[in-house]
């Protein structure tokens, strides 16, 4: 299974992407997690994001294509992964059909978890106090000035996102400010619906494909020129009865009498065989004169 998880940040994603990891064995990979592994390495990719991401702005689209592509590639992701946090771009997810297409791979559902934007501020803040009172480290872009630019970040760049998956028919809203469970089942429910619609949008393919393949066959034998005429067509062609081709087809070349006699010989026969009616009568007549 492969989903993509689209939300604000504080939408609750990375809480629901766990809960989607323990449920179908697959694996979440978060972009976000991915740069602050590279930052704090001190990769070359991580130097690279290190201030944009401090200031809450978006990485260039070509250095986050790349992670994820080498990321799905691991062998760990080979049976199913969800996309956290990609893409955040329009060109990311132009770019991600195209990775998985030419890796012969598709999206099974593309999740919207909808939050209302008021709502993300004071949740980030309380998240914020919760960490600080667990004595966890805080993310260096987890303070309230930067989170506005992130949420505009969101605005601008990623909620087009929206419309991009609406149009393909891939898109799932789910409320994201119900209660943590009711969003984890609406969100089972989600993924359930899109793989009957799934399913049967493959049979309709299936059939489809059916329909098309007896369609060109008789297109096919309407083209071609009649078969193999049979015996009696084939001597009509040749200006002989059916008889005379199958005697003359076993009758090897050396021994066979020109056609012109054996044609007498035969209407003298039917001659002899009494009045016939109709052409060959008539024919047997003239040619026995
Ligand atoms: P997140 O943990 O998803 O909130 O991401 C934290 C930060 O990492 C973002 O504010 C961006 O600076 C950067 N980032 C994560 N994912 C992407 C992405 N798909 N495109 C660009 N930047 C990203």
């Amino acid at each position: 299974m492969r989903i993509v998880l689209l939300g604000p940040p504080g939408a609750g994603k990375g809480t629901q992407a766990k809960e989607l990891v323990s449920k179908y064995g697959i694996v979440q990979l978060s972009t976000g997690d991915m740069l602050r592994a590279a930052v704090a390495a001190g990769t070359p990719i991580g130097l690279k994001a290190k201030d944009i991401m401090a200031r809450g702005a978006l990485v260039p689209d070509d250095v986050v294509v790349g992670i994820v592509s080498d990321r799905v590639d691991q062998p760990d992701a080979l049976k199913g992964f969800i996309l956290d946090g990609f893409p955040r771009t329009v060109p990311q997810a132009e770019a991600l059909d195209r990775m998985l297409k030419t890796k012969g791979q598709r999206l099974d559902a593309v999740l919207e978890l909808k939050v209302d934007p008021s709502v993300l501020l004071r949740r980030i803040e309380s998240r914020i106090e919760q960490m600080k009172l667990r004595g966890e480290a805080l993310r260096a872009d987890d303070n309230p000035e930067i989170l506005k630019q992130r949420l505009e970040a969101y605005g601008s760049q990623t909620a087009p996102l929206v419309d991009y998956y609406r149009g393909r028919g891939a898109l799932r809203t789910v409320d994201g400010m119900a209660p943590i469970d009711e969003v984890t089942a609406a969100i089972s429910k989600a993924l359930a619906d899109a793989a009957l619609q799934t399913g049967s949008a493959g049979k309709r393919a299936g059939k489809a494909s059916v329909a098309r393949k007896s369609a060109s066959k008789a297109q096919k034998t309407a083209k071609k020129p009649a078969g193999k005429p049979a015996g009696r067509v084939k001597a009509a062609i040749k200006g002989r009865s059916k008889t005379e081709s199958k005697t003359r087809s076993k009758t090897p070349i050396r021994g066979r009498k020109s056609t012109g006699k054996r044609v007498v010989k035969a209407a003298a026969r039917r001659a002899a065989r009494g009045p016939q009616k109709g052409k060959k009568a008539k024919s047997a007549r003239r040619l026995t004169k």
